[in-house]
């Protein structure tokens, strides 16, 4: 690629996002990290009354919790003037024209068209009006809504996603891009800002394809140009229910508290749907640099949060130290690079990471039950220092001097050390536990 991609996330911060928005939002950014390109986020805002700037925040830190940060952010609201200058220009070339129809008027329209036969197409009844049936019209206190004029052609892009797309704009009515309140729809803004900003790219959700052909138009007539265009498949939920900021369902909010990685919910909204296998990663950058746009399969595709679990346990099992010591800090977890690598195979959350630290040096309530062996045991144990190949040592002298081998030898030693039926390799734990508490607990008395 000659130009260093620019694209876009433009949510309306109408409520928080969820995985089918994040997957938007993680296309766009794994698109430009892996290219060097630049992201920007762009609060589609001009909708007063459902914006709230609360949401626009969490909207940030969900982002920022799935690793991704802007190079710029951006609001609708402020920029009003740059869209009443692009309304201004398009009336000028006879694109843009008023209409005055009521929304009931419109609604009787498309009936009698449907039962005649006819597709509910705008009828364009307002271009016929004269000066003054318009001024008869604004008389009796109506004002007009402002309709695109579209050109009756077959618009062609290549899509980065569904390759070669077209549309054909004759079957469409002229959107309107203006309310009678003059406030704007999204359409106009959206040309607008990604023209002013640059925008190389804009890469959404299957669900704006028919925006995109009257986009290109706008974008023909105020720029002479458009960037290219990439249409996504979208997500459901698991039962196949399309997901929706209104119900906060699978929201990225209610899967950051339920406690999994961040990086196993970027990776399954990325590669759910994708000829790709879904895999565990360990950065962003390692998922930026398998994915492919061309990858992503046509139909919709489902979103299932135990397949998300199951990813995030394995996440959890290949993230090296440095990617998660800053939140162990935040947990109150101590213990290094060796106590992670010790544990890190056998977790489901980090926050279980807790019940390990108190398995290492905390007081556990040992399960003793063969005391005579286990009495044996702690006469063997080696003299310190320790390390990995202590327990192995160890279990070779007590295999000698008992006979036992297998699971009689492992299992009542694992369930004195630990309390536990199970866990991380007694191998790399023994030295965590130290000798110290190791005899303690080998010499615990069965409650
Ligand atoms: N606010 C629009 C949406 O969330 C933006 C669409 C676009 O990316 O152009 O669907």
């Amino acid at each position: 690629m000659s130009q260093r991609p620019i694209v876009r996330f433009a949510p309306s911060p109408t409520g928080r996002i969820h995985i089918g928005n994040a997957r938007t939002a993680l296309l766009n950014w794994l698109f430009a990290r892996r290219e060097g390109g630049r992201f920007i986020l762009r609060f589609d805002d001009t909708d007063r009354e459902r914006s709230r700037e609360e949401y626009a925040r969490s909207i940030e830190e969900d982002l920022a919790w799935l690793g991704i940060k802007p190079d710029r952010i951006e609001r609708q609201s402020q920029r009003l003037d740059r869209y009443a200058a692009a309304a201004e220009k398009l009336k000028s070339m006879g694109r843009l024209y008023p209409a005055y129809e009521t929304a009931d008027e419109l609604d009787r329209r498309r009936k009698r068209q449907q039962a005649r036969g006819l597709p509910p197409i705008y009828d364009r009844a307002a271009l016929k009006l004269t000066a003054e049936e318009r001024a008869a019209l604004e008389a009796q206190g109506r004002k007009p809504h402002w309709r695109f004029k579209l050109k009756p052609e077959i618009v062609r892009w290549d899509d980065l996603v569904r390759g070669p797309s077209h549309i054909d704009c004759a079957s469409l009515s002229d959107p309107i891009l203006a309310r009678e309140d003059g406030t704007y729809l999204y359409t106009l803004p959206s040309v607008v800002d990604d023209f002013e900003m640059g925008v190389t790219h804009v890469i959404r959700g299957e669900d704006h394809v028919t925006n995109t052909a009257v986009q290109i138009q706008i974008f023909d007539a105020l720029a002479g140009g458009a960037p290219r265009f990439g249409h996504h498949n979208l997500l459901t939920d698991a039962s196949g229910e399309g997901l929706s900021k209104r119900t906060g369902s699978l929201s990225i909010a209610s899967l950051r508290e339920s406690g999994v990685e961040a990086l196993a919910a970027a990776a399954l909204a990325v590669l759910t749907g994708s000829a790709d296998s879904v895999r565990p990663v360990a950065s962003l950058d390692d998922l930026a640099r398998s994915f492919d746009l061309k990858h992503l399969s046509h139909g919709a595709a489902r979103f299932d949060e135990a397949e998300l679990r199951a990813l995030s346990a394995r996440t959890l099992h290949i993230l090296p130290y440095a990617a998660v010591a800053e939140r162990l800090k935040g947990l109150g977890v101590e213990g290094g690079e060796a106590f992670w690598l010790a544990v890190r195979g056998n977790l489901s959350t980090l926050a279980e990471t807790a019940e390990w630290r108190r398995v290492v040096d905390g007081a556990i309530a040992p399960i003793v039950e063969e005391p005579a062996f286990l009495a044996e045991a702690a006469a063997l144990l080696p003299e310190e220092p320790w390390d990995q190949s202590t327990w192995g040592r160890w279990t070779g002298k007590l295999k000698e001097a008992t006979g036992r081998k297998g699971r009689a030898l492992y299992h009542p030693l694992r369930l004195a050390l630990t309390g536990r039926e199970a866990g991380p390799e007694l191998a790399n734990l023994l030295p965590l536990i130290g000798r110290a508490k190791a005899l303690d607990r080998l010499r615990a008395r069965a409650a």
